[in-house]
């Protein structure tokens, strides 16, 4: 019976996602739906103190399949080598990836949500997505 907590926890983490970054529920869960073992692989877990602090990930390209984009989230900033982040300095798509499989990470391992308010770099940079 533990599915059930288990699936409210992810509808709340998305929904409190998506009124941080002032979008449409529906935008997050288009990305949340694009994570798979086919699209997404996770590289890099990283731990202290009995959390999880940040991942490292690859997320493939929605338009171009053999391109992979690798970023990396935690609580001090994120980083993705696509245009966007690299030239735009925005918070992209695969940065909102980053911080699901993060948060789902935590969830599995830890039984607990990260924390979004202490994300403040969310609220600086400007959004594409
Ligand atoms: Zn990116």
């Amino acid at each position: 019976m533990r599915q059930q907590p288990f699936d409210f926890q992810v509808k709340n983490f998305l929904l409190n996602l998506a009124r941080i970054l002032g979008t449409r529920i529906e935008k997050i869960l288009d990305l949340y739906l694009y994570v798979s073992p086919d699209t997404v692989r996770i590289l890099e877990v990283v731990e202290k103190g009995g959390e999880v602090v940040g991942v490292r990930l690859a997320v493939r390209s929605t338009k171009r399949q053999d391109v992979w984009y690798y970023t990396s989230v935690g609580w001090y900033g994120a980083k993705c080598t696509c245009e966007g982040n690299t030239i735009g300095g925005k918070i992209c798509r695969h940065i909102i990836i980053g911080i699901m499989t993060w948060n789902m990470v935590s969830l599995l391992k830890y039984g607990k949500d990260i924390d979004l308010s202490k994300l403040t770099w969310l609220n600086i940079g400007e959004k594409e997505i």
